[in-house]
C-alpha cells in the first residue's frame, strides 16, 4: 500500500463515520504533501524519522506515510477499518441489496471531497453500476457552484472517464447530472439548453427556506412541473436540530411530482435524512417514485445509503418504486 492509498483510505474511513472535519483535514493535507513530495525525499525522511519536519506532516499522519513506506497496513488503518464501518440493519439489508446506482453526489468540481473519478471508483467497489454526478449549479457561489462553461467543461471530463473505466474493462457508468438550485420565483439556475444535455436532474432548494408557505409551495411546483427536472432533491431543507424543514403545502407538491413524473429523493445524509417520516409516507400515499441518494461530499460518504434504505423501509415505501433499484439503461428511460 503506497502512503498516497494509504492516506485515501483513512480520509475515506474518517469520512464514512462522519469524523470532526478537523481531523480529516489533517489527512488530506497530508495527502497533498505526499502527492507534492519527491518520493525519494520521503523515503529518506521515513527512514530518518524526519517527516514530521515537513510543513502539513503532524505525528499521526507521519505514522501512517511511515509504516506504509515500510511495506505495512498502518495500524491507524486497521483500527479505522473496523471502528468506522457503516452497518445496515436489518430491514434495510433487502432495499440496499437491490439499490444499483446513486443519483446524487458531489465532486471537487462543486464543495466535493473528491474528485469524478474516485468517487465512481468507490461507488463501484460498493457495488453500483452507475452514479449521477450532480455538482451544484452557479447561484450557489458558497459551494463552488458551476456555471455553464464549466459544467460543458464538466461533460467532457465526464466522458473521459467514463472512457477510462470502459478501457480498464469496467462495466460502470458515470452519468451527467446537476443538483439544480430552485431560485426564488421557481425557475432553475440552468439553460433549458444545458439541462436538456444532462442525463438526470436533481432540482433543490438552498435559498430563502423560511418562504412563506403558499410561495414556496408555488416555487417548488414549478419546479417539479419543469420537463427537464427528474427528481425533487431534499425537499424540506431541513437540517436536524439546527434547521426546521420549510413549509409547503406537500399534498400539491407530492401530487405535482405524481403527475409530472418528477422523483422525491429520499436524502440519506444523516443530518437531513429528508423528507422526515411523516411527508414520506405522505409522498407513498401519493404514488410518487422514489430515489435513495447519499449526497455524498467525499467518498465514504456513499457508503451512507443505508440510512435512506431504513428510512424507506421504515416508511413502507414500495421498492420497485425506487428508481435506483433500475439499471441504468431503464433509469434513463424513465426520466426520457
Ligand atoms: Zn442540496
Ligand atoms: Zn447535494
Amino acid at each position: 500500500m503506497t502512503p498516497e492509498a494509504a492516506l485515501l483510505r483513512v480520509i475515506h474511513c474518517l469520512d464514512r463515520s462522519r469524523a470532526s472535519g478537523f481531523k480529516t483535514k489533517a489527512f488530506v493535507r497530508a495527502l497533498d504533501v505526499v502527492r507534492t513530495t519527491d518520493p525519494a525525499e520521503l523515503e529518506a525522511r521515513s527512514l530518518a524519522k524526519s517527516l514530521t519536519d515537513l510543513d502539513g506532516i503532524g505525528d499521526s499522519t507521519g505514522r501512517v506515510i511511515a509504516e506504509s513506506l515500510a511495506g505495512h497496513v498502518p495500524q491507524y488503518l486497521i483500527d479505522l477499518e473496523s471502528t468506522t464501518q457503516v452497518t445496515v440493519s436489518e430491514r434495510a439489508q433487502p432495499y440496499r441489496d437491490a439499490l444499483r446506482g446513486d443519483c446524487h453526489l458531489h465532486s471537487t468540481w462543486s464543495d466535493g471531497g473528491a474528485p469524478i473519478e474516485q468517487m465512481a471508483l468507490t461507488a463501484m467497489s460498493l457495488g453500483h453500476e452507475y452514479m449521477v454526478q450532480t455538482d451544484h449549479s452557479a447561484r450557489l457561489t458558497i459551494a463552488h457552484g458551476l456555471d455553464e462553461h464549466r459544467l460543458s467543461e464538466q461533460l467532457d471530463q465526464i466522458a473521459d472517464v467514463n472512457a477510462t473505466l470502459r478501457e480498464a474493462g469496467h462495466d460502470f457508468r458515470v452519468l451527467a447530472g446537476m443538483e439544480v438550485d430552485i431560485l426564488i420565483d421557481g425557475s432553475l439556475d440552468l439553460s433549458d439548453e444545458m439541462l436538456a444535455r444532462l442525463d438526470v436532474v436533481v432540482a433543490s432548494v438552498h435559498s430563502k427556506l423560511r418562504m412563506e408557505k403558499q410561495q414556496m409551495t408555488e416555487r417548488m411546483l414549478q419546479a417539479i412541473a419543469s420537463p427537464h427536472v427528474d427528481i425533487l432533491g431534499h425537499c424540506t431543507g431541513r437540517m436536524i436540530g439546527k434547521r426546521p424543514p420549510s413549509d409547503f403545502d406537500a399534498d400539491y407538491v407530492f401530487a405535482a411530482c405524481t403527475q409530472f413524473g418528477t422523483a422525491v429523493e429520499i436524502n440519506c445524509r444523516p443530518e437531513r435524512l429528508d423528507p422526515p417520516r411523516e411527508l414520506l409516507r405522505l409522498a407513498v400515499d401519493h404514488g410518487c417514485m422514489f430515489t435513495i441518494d447519499t449526497d455524498a461530499h467525499a467518498t465514504g460518504q456513499l457508503e451512507w445509503q443505508g440510512l435512506g434504505c431504513d428510512r424507506a423501509a421504515e416508511c413502507d415505501v414500495p421498492i420497485d418504486r425506487i428508481l435506483n433499484t433500475r439499471s441504468a439503461d431503464q433509469l434513463l428511460e424513465w426520466v426520457a
